[in-house]
């Protein structure tokens, strides 16, 4: 028998992983009475002091540490500990069912309200609730864990609650905030929620992700982990909510690229991401003249992208410098893992750009096909340009056509003008790729490399960005 499980409700499940790591238990099925009653203690310890109870304000409403009505300090404490015992009171062991709308395993005693969960209605606003019920149904244990959610929040503006359908990365990020809690209490000095100084919620959600798969070794590509942030607060003046959801397959390609042997280009690809807006328009960060701290709010496009589900394939190289960032093995990973490209097409459109690249090489009419693939951004003219340089090819006496009939419709345009941009792009980033060294000599690029970026994160600036 026991007295949490995981229920899906990013409330309940944030102060579950929260008693998981300050008890030092592995599974919510672990967790007994002596480690409901110890978290009583902690959060009387931390919640009282003057930057957590100034996030409690935003968390719930009318807590009894935020009631005008209890005029001392000690008369909040001692109402504050009241209401934890009363709920702890209530707590019991899951049951095979109830009417609880967190765990379905335990019924309700009393209604819950914004004092006890956040963003829920207060019992006054009637129409909040279905059938005007005067509150949401919640037990009284799932309502204790709510209590302990807020060790594990993030200081992001307003505040950021992380939810994943894994349960490794709820307890690792549950370590990573609790960390700070147990800094704090080393110090003796409270600042509140775990704090980074982070202000925009998609560039924390990336941070908090790329840490987590950095700092604990797991097999994370292997996990298929999602993560919700939640970007909220509960302030009486105005609740607000936004949500931003990081897919598995954006999870799984960080977990990979952190093994990559180019994952620095990676870093080098998203710093070139950021952007601020002047007069309508937009312009880029050149960020190795600036600090991380100067740079880590800006809007950054490729988190945006991401988050998104839209396509950040030209950000991989870059068509004016004839530079193609990090090498195909990395791209592939990409193509792989987020655009879900099968390993046929990407052979064979890296089959086709290298006999490309050597058609460039060797032909007097190198350059000039090369500029004619740049500059032909319609469907038919870059297939007139495949054509050309197809006709140029046989001259040379090749053993094989530069692409058969099948490999044009099925792996080279498999939905014809739909996926040419695509293609153009994965064409292009090889022939600057393969053709680097023809490039400088020729005196058609500058050397520009990523590996020398610094590792995302550390805080120094790169040497090799302009
Ligand atoms: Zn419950």
């Amino acid at each position: 028998m026991s007295f949490l499980i995981w229920t899906g409700n990013p409330f309940v499940d944030s102060g579950i992983a929260a008693i998981l790591e300050h008890r030092r238990k592995k599974v919510p099925d672990d967790i007994d009475n002596d480690d409901l009653s110890a978290m009583s203690e902690l959060l009387q310890q931390m919640y009282i002091t003057d930057k957590w109870k100034k996030n409690i304000y935003s968390i719930f409403l009318n807590h009894p540490l935020c009631q005008p009505s209890y005029k001392t300090e000690s008369k909040k404490r001692e109402k504050f500990k009241e209401f934890l015992d009363d709920l702890l009171d209530g707590t019991e062991q899951l049951g095979d069912m109830g009417d609880c709308m967190a765990c379905g395993r335990r019924n309700t005693r009393k209604r819950k309200n914004r004092q006890h969960i956040p963003m829920t209605g207060s019992g006054g606003a009637l129409n909040f609730f279905s059938f005007t019920a005067e509150g949401a149904d919640y037990c009284d244990t799932c309502a204790y864990a709510v209590q302990c959610s807020p060790l594990t929040y993030y200081a992001c503006g307003k505040l950021a609650m992380l939810h994943s359908n894994s349960p490794k990365v709820m307890r690792y990020w549950a370590k990573r905030s609790l960390a700070d809690v147990q800094h704090q209490i080393a110090l003796n000095d409270y600042k509140g929620c775990f704090n980074e100084g982070y202000t925009n919620p998609q560039n924390a959600l990336f941070h908090i992700t790329q840490d987590l798969i950095l700092t604990y070794e797991e097999r994370w590509a292997e996990e298929n982990a999602t993560i919700r942030l939640y970007h909220f607060t509960n302030y009486i003046q105005g609740p607000d909510m936004d949500l931003y959801d990081l897919p598995a397959p954006v999870f799984r390609f960080l977990a990979e690229v952190q093994a990559h042997p180019r994952r620095r280009v990676w870093y080098g690809i998203v710093r070139r991401g950021y952007y601020f807006v002047k007069k309508g328009a937009e312009i880029s960060i050149q960020v190795s003249r600036k600090s991380e701290d100067e740079y880590k709010n800006s809007k950054n496009h490729i988190y945006s992208r991401l988050l998104a589900d839209k396509s950040i394939l030209p950000y991989f190289l870059n068509t004016r410098k004839r530079v193609a960032y990090g090498d195909y093995s990395l791209l592939e990973l990409y193509l792989r893992e987020i655009l879900a490209m099968d390993k046929k097409r990407i052979e064979t459109v890296k089959r086709v750009a290298d006999e490309i690249a050597v058609f460039i090489r060797s032909s007097p009419d190198g350059k000039k096909r090369l500029r004619n693939l740049e500059e032909s951004i319609k469907f038919r003219d870059f297939c007139n340009v495949l054509l050309r340089i197809s006709r140029g090819r046989r001259k040379m006496k090749p053993e094989e056509p530069l692409f058969t009939l099948d490999e044009f419709a099925e792996q080279l345009f498999p939905d014809g003008a739909l996926t040419f941009g695509e293609t153009r792009y994965l064409i292009l980033f090889r022939l600057y790729e393969q053709l680097h060294d023809w490039l400088l000599t020729e005196g058609l690029t500058e050397d520009e490399t990523d590996d020398d970026v610094t590792e995302a994160g550390d805080g120094v600036s790169s040497q090799t960005e302009e």
